[in-house]
């Protein structure tokens, strides 16, 4: 059992950091190029207008905007959106890449007014690199060191006001000063199966698939509310119908496909459920921390709590207390074990 658990994680079909195919469908892009196209999240689509059409009125750039939420959900979507509503040009960049202040005072430097600087996982900035930042976006100024002991010399640069757009899949990994500096904050949720269908259906019609509308909403149902997951499994099954010279998608297809790719009624997959049988046959059902967790399946932590976790909590198979996680009856049962059920309940408490 051990050893089946063992093996690698990644890379997997319902990867939801796999960004690999997001945009190179036979140069097909499925990424919603503006809000009226960007499906869901109602309460954000709603609040960003407005934002954007009181700094587009003012003539004045966007305030500094901190996107948060699992991998897949489109905050990378919605930083491009917000460049091209605003009429500016966007440069994107990542936490991890920029590793000295000087990779970030070239980007800075070369941002016109108006401009979108778009920094994903935000919070893998390092610490100099961060506080660097942080007049940068209160008062568009850079201090910048040149030269070491008596020669050293502080040269300060104005920069052009410009938006900040930080995405992160964990705010509480943040700096209290670095996230005190963003004047908007949204929080991307999991997206309902009505609006993943609506994205697969649009998805679809750009891929040139003929899908009706019963196969759309089982794709979303296993797409564990995730965009970039549902579009993922369209493609999956674009091949499959291609291979086998099927016209039209209908529920069967859709649904034998999905079963043959591992993926199960749920929408949790093969790395799902060794996470899940982890806990429960390793661990007794928990409680057991992310770090143990990950040497027993032999993973990086970080892909456990970003990618796999939250659609398990958000879905109700774990729960997480002060001591680790813990697997719910909802677990025991999707896995056929018998759920333990005072030794659990004791733990909730
Ligand atoms: P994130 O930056 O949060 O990881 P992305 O913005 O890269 O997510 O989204 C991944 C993919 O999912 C996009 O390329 C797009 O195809 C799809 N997608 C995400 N959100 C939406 C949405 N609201 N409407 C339509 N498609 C979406």
């Amino acid at each position: 059992m051990k050893e089946e658990l063992k093996r690698k994680i990644s890379p997997q079909i319902l990867d939801p950091k796999d960004e690999s195919e997001d945009d190179i469908v036979l140069n097909i892009s499925l990424r919603p190029r503006r809000l009226s196209e960007f499906v869901g999240q109602k309460e954000i689509v709603e609040n960003l207008k407005i934002c954007l059409d009181a700094a587009r009125q003012r003539k004045e750039p966007l305030e500094h905007l901190l996107l948060s939420g699992p991998p897949g959900l489109g905050k990378t979507s919605l930083a491009h959106i917000i460049a091209h509503q605003m009429g500016s040009k966007i440069t994107a960049t990542s936490g991890p890449a920029i590793e000295k202040a000087g990779d970030l005072i070239g980007i800075l430097t070369n941002l016109e007014k108006g401009d979108i600087l778009f920094i994903d996982e935000i919070h893998r900035l390092s610490k100099v690199v961060e506080e660097f930042l942080y007049p940068a976006m209160e008062d568009f100024k850079i201090d910048f060191v040149i030269d070491k002991g008596p020669y050293a010399k502080t040269i300060k640069f104005n920069l052009k006001p410009f938006t900040l757009v930080g995405a992160t899949t964990r705010t509480g990994l943040l700096a209290a000063p670095l996230r005190g500096r963003f004047g908007i904050f949204y929080h991307l949720d999991f997206y309902l199966i009505e609006d993943l269908s609506k994205i697969i259906r649009h998805s679809a019609k750009t891929l040139g698939m003929n899908i009706d509308e019963e196969a759309s909403l089982e794709i979303a149902r296993r797409a564990r509310g995730t965009p970039r997951i549902a579009n993922r499994l369209l493609r999956r099954i674009r091949d499959y119908a291609q291979v086998r010279k099927i016209n039209k998608i209908n529920l069967e297809m859709a649904a034998t496909t999905l079963d043959e790719l591992g993926i199960d009624k749920a929408g949790l997959d093969d790395i799902d459920r060794k996470v899940l049988r982890a806990i429960i046959e390793i661990y007794n059902g928990g409680p057991v921390g992310a770090e143990s967790l990950a040497a027993t399946l032999n993973e990086e932590a970080d892909t456990i709590v970003d990618a796999i976790e939250p659609y398990l909590l958000k879905a109700g198979y774990i729960k997480r207390t002060s001591r680790g996680r813990l697997a719910t009856k909802i677990a025991f049962d999707h896995l056929g074990h018998k759920y333990i059920q005072e030794k659990q309940e004791e733990l909730f408490k």
